[in-house]
C-alpha cells in the first residue's frame, strides 16, 4: 500500500502536506501508512466558517440540516467498506470498526431524525414555555435559543476516529454552526477517509466544514466568545488547552471529555450462578477486550461482594484465556492492537504503576502470543487483570487510566462501601450496576448519580435488548463531572444547545409572538368570514382565529353523554355525592363532553385540508360546567411545523368558555393539514 499524503480541507480547498511531516505507522505491522504535517493559515479558516459557513446554515432551518445529515448518513453508509479496510491499521477489529464507522453513522442518522422530530422547521428554537411576568399577561418572558456566530473546534481522540468525528459534528451542523475538525494524529488516516468522503457527498454548505490534519497552530488563539472548543483526549491536553489565556479571557466555551476510571458494580443480590453474575462477566469481559480497551467508557474497576472476589478473579480469567490477541484482520482475532507504539509504551507503564497496588491475576505483558503478525513491530499488549485486596487504601487505582485492556477487581462489604469506592474515580463517564433489586438502583443513583453522567442497570431482564456499559447513545448525555472532563456531549437535542445561545426575551404578547413565529395568549388575532378548516397548511397564519358557539348543557345532555358511554362517575350522576364534593357544586358536565361539544362547534365537516385529528396537548379542564350552561369555543392557529411536501402539523390553541366569558377548559388540538 502507498503512503497517503494527509491533506487539510481549509477555506474549501485541499492542501498536502509540506514541511515539517511526520510518518503514521499501521498499529498492526510498524509499516508508514500515512504522512502528516504542514502549517495552514488558522485565522483565515476561522474567518471562513465565520463568514461563509455560518450563513449558509443559518439560513436554513433546523429540518433542512437534519435532512442534509440523514442523507449525509446514507452516503457515508453506502461508502463504509473502504473505512473497514483502513481502520485494521488503526489496530482495530472488524466489531471495533462496527462500533466506530456505524457507530458514528447511526449517530449521523439519530440527529437527523431527533432534530425533525423535536425541533422547529425554523431557525430558533423557543425553549419551554412563556413566563407570564405581569398580572394581566401584558407582558411575558420566553427563552429561545439562536446559533453562536463563531465556529466549533472539535479536538478529538485517537480511539474513535469516526465516531468521535461525527459524534461532535452532528449536533454542531444541527444547531446551525460550522465546525473545524482536528483529529487525533495516530489515527487521522482513517479520519481523513470518512471526511473526504463528506466532502465529495457534495452536500454540505461551502464554508461548513474544514479539517486540520496535524497541528492546530494558533487556532485557539484566534477564539472569540462566539466559538467553541469541544476536546477528547487526555485530562493534560484539556487542562493545558482551558487555559490558554485567549480562552480564558474570551469565555469561549469548552467541552471537555477526558479521562475516567469507570467502575461497573456487581450488585449484592447477584452472587455466582445468578443470570446478573454471568452478565457481569461476559460486559466486564467485553469492556477489557473490545478496542483494546481504549475506549472512554472502558470498565477499569470491578467492584464485586467480597465473598465473590476470587470467584469473580476466576470466572474473568477463564474468559480472558480465550482471548486471541493479533492481527486484527484474522477472524480468529478477538482483540487488535493498540492504536499506537507510543500508546503501549504509556499502557505499560500505567500497568507497572498499578503493579504497586495490586496483585496481576491475569496477562503476561512480557510474554504473550500473538497471533499471524509480529509482536514487536505491532503495538500489541495482552489482556492485563488486577486484583487488589485493599482498594481503601489503594489512590493510583483510584487515579491513574491504563488506556488499554487492563481493569483491577476489587470487593466491598456493603453497597454504601461500592458506591464509596465508586466515587473515588472522582467522576466518570459511566457506573454500571449488574442487580435485579430496584431498591439497589434507587441507592446508586442517589448515592453515586452526582459522580456520574451515566448509570448502566443491567440484569436478567434488559437481556440482549441492553446496549452495553461502554456505548455512549445519541440520545443519552455522555460526559461525566471532574476528572472525566466536566462536560457533556450528545444526550439528544440536549447537544445541539451546546452551539447555540440561550436568550431570555421579554416583552408584549405581540412582540414574543412575532418573535417566535406562534401564537401566545394575549397576542392579537385575525377572524375572518372563510372557517379556518378551508385553509391550507400555507396559508394558516398563527393567530388565525375562529369564535363558535354557543352551545347550551343541560341535565339531559349529561345523562345522555353518560349512558352513551358508559361513564357515569358520581360527579356527573349523583347531585347529594358530588355536592359533597369540595370540587363540585353539584353534578356537572364531563370534562370529555365539554371536549366533544367544543369539537361539535368547531369542526367544518365537509372534505378540506384537514386530513386528521392527531391528538390534544397540555389539557386542563379549569373552572366545572353545570347543567344550564352555555358554552363557546375559541380556536386560534398556534404553530406550524411542516412534515414533508405533502402535510404539515398545525397546532391549534383552544379554549372553552361559559355564559360569563370564564375559562372552562383549555387544550392543543394538532391537525395534519394538506400543503
Ligand atoms: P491527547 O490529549 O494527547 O490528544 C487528544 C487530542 O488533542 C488529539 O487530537 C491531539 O492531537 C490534540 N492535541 C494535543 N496537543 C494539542 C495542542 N497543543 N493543541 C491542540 N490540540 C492538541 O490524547 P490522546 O488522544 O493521545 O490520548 C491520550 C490519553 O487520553 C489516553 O491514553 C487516555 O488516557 C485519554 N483519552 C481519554 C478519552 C476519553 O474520552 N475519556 C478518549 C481518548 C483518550 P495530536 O494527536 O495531533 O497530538
Amino acid at each position: 500500500m502507498s503512503i497517503i499524503p494527509l491533506n487539510s480541507f481549509a477555506r474549501d480547498e485541499w492542501v498536502a502536506p509540506s514541511g515539517d511531516t511526520s510518518d503514521l505507522k499501521s498499529a498492526v505491522d510498524g509499516r508508514v501508512v500515512a504522512r502528516i504535517g504542514g502549517r495552514l493559515d488558522y485565522a483565515a479558516m476561522a474567518d471562513h466558517a465565520r463568514n461563509v459557513g455560518g450563513p449558509a446554515l443559518r439560513a436554513a432551518t433546523f429540518h433542512d440540516r437534519a435532512h442534509i445529515l440523514k442523507a449525509l448518513a446514507q452516503y457515508l453508509n453506502e461508502r463504509r467498506e473502504a473505512l473497514y479496510e483502513l481502520s485494521y491499521d488503526t489496530g482495530a477489529t472488524k466489531a471495533d470498526s462496527l462500533i466506530d464507522i456505524d457507530g458514528g453513522i447511526g449517530t449521523l442518522f439519530v440527529f437527523s431524525s431527533k432534530g425533525r422530530r423535536e425541533l422547529p422547521d425554523d431557525r430558533l428554537f423557543v425553549d419551554g414555555a412563556v413566563e407570564q411576568l405581569s398580572r394581566s399577561g401584558g407582558f411575558i418572558g420566553q427563552h429561545v435559543a439562536t446559533p453562536l456566530r463563531g465556529v466549533a473546534v472539535h479536538i478529538n481522540a485517537f480511539n474513535f476516529p469516526v465516531w468521535g468525528m461525527l459524534e461532535k459534528l452532528a449536533p454542531t451542523f444541527l444547531a446551525g454552526v460550522p465546525s473545524i475538525i482536528k483529529p487525533a494524529s495516530a489515527t487521522a488516516f482513517l479520519a481523513e477517509a470518512c471526511f473526504r468522503m463528506i466532502v465529495e457527498s457534495g452536500l454540505l454548505p461551502e464554508g461548513s466544514v474544514q479539517f486540520i490534519a496535524g497541528s492546530t497552530g494558533d487556532l485557539l488563539d484566534r477564539l472569540g466568545g462566539q466559538d467553541v472548543v469541544s476536546f477528547t483526549g487526555s485530562a493534560s491536553t484539556a487542562s493545558m488547552l482551558r487555559s490558554n489565556t485567549n480562552i480564558l479571557a474570551n469565555s469561549v466555551r469548552f467541552i471537555a471529555e477526558q479521562d475516567s476510571l469507570n467502575a461497573s458494580i456487581l450488585g449484592p443480590d447477584a452472587e455466582p450462578g445468578s443470570p446478573e453474575f454471568d452478565a457481569f462477566i461476559r460486559e466486564v469481559y467485553r469492556e477489557i477486550t473490545a478496542k483494546a480497551g481504549q475506549k472512554c467508557t472502558a470498565i477499569r474497576r470491578i467492584l464485586v461482594p467480597a465473598d465473590w472476589h476470587e470467584a469473580t478473579v476466576d470466572a474473568l480469567s477463564a474468559k480472558l484465556e480465550t482471548t486471541v490477541v493479533g492481527d486484527p484482520r484474522l477472524a480468529e482475532t478477538r482483540m487488535g492492537a493498540l492504536a499506537s507504539l507510543a500508546q503501549r509504551t504509556d499502557v505499560l507503564e500505567k500497568v507497572e504503576l498499578l503493579s504497586s497496588e495490586a496483585r496481576r491475576v491475569f496477562g503476561d505483558v512480557r510474554s504473550f502470543e500473538v497471533h499471524g503478525a509480529d509482536a514487536q513491530a505491532g503495538a500489541f499488549v495482552p489482556p492485563v487483570l488486577f486484583a487488589c485486596d485493599d482498594p481503601d487504601g489503594a489512590s493510583r487505582l483510584h487515579t491513574v487510566e491504563a488506556f488499554g485492556p487492563v481493569s483491577t477487581v476489587m470487593p466491598y462489604r456493603d453497597l454504601d462501601h461500592a458506591l464509596a469506592l465508586a466515587n473515588r474515580g472522582e467522576g466518570s463517564l459511566v457506573a454500571s450496576v449488574f442487580t435485579h433489586d430496584a431498591q439497589v438502583a434507587r441507592q446508586v443513583v442517589l448515592g453515586s448519580g452526582a459522580f456520574h453522567g451515566r448509570l448502566y442497570f443491567a440484569n436478567r431482564d434488559t437481556g440482549k435488548e441492553a446496549t452495553g456499559h461502554g456505548s455512549p447513545l445519541p440520545h443519552l448525555v455522555h460526559g461525566g463531572p471532574g476528572r472525566a472532563g466536566g462536560g457533556e456531549e450528545m444526550g439528544g437535542i440536549r447537544g445541539v444547545m451546546h452551539y447555540m445561545q440561550r436568550t431570555a426575551v421579554q416583552g408584549g404578547p405581540d412582540i414574543i409572538a412575532g418573535v417566535t413565529g406562534r401564537y401566545v395568549a394575549g397576542a392579537s388575532t385575525a377572524e375572518e368570514e372563510l372557517h379556518p378548516f378551508r385553509l391550507r397548511f400555507g396559508e394558516l397564519e398563527p393567530g388565525r382565529t375562529l369564535w363558535a358557539g354557543p352551545r347550551p348543557v343541560t341535565l339531559e345532555d349529561i345523562e345522555h353523554f353518560a349512558a352513551f358511554t358508559g361513564d357515569n362517575f358520581y360527579a356527573h350522576m349523583d347531585e347529594e355525592a358530588a355536592a359533597a364534593n369540595p370540587f363540585f357544586p353539584g353534578r356537572v358536565a364531563h370534562g370529555y363532553l365539554i371536549l366533544s361539544f367544543a369539537a361539535g362547534m368547531f369542526v367544518d365537516p365537509a372534505p378540506g385540508p384537514v386530513l386528521a385529528n392527531y391528538g390534544l396537548d397540555n389539557l386542563r379542564f379549569l373552572k366545572p360546567v353545570e347543567p344550564g350552561a352555555s358554552l363557546k369555543v375559541r380556536l386560534t392557529v398556534k404553530q406550524k411545523t411542516r412534515r414533508n411536501e405533502e402535510y404539515g402539523e398545525v397546532r391549534w390553541d383552544v379554549g372553552v368558555y361559559d355564559q360569563e366569558g370564564e375559562q372552562v377548559a383549555a387544550y392543543e388540538l394538532l391537525t395534519m393539514n394538506a400543503m
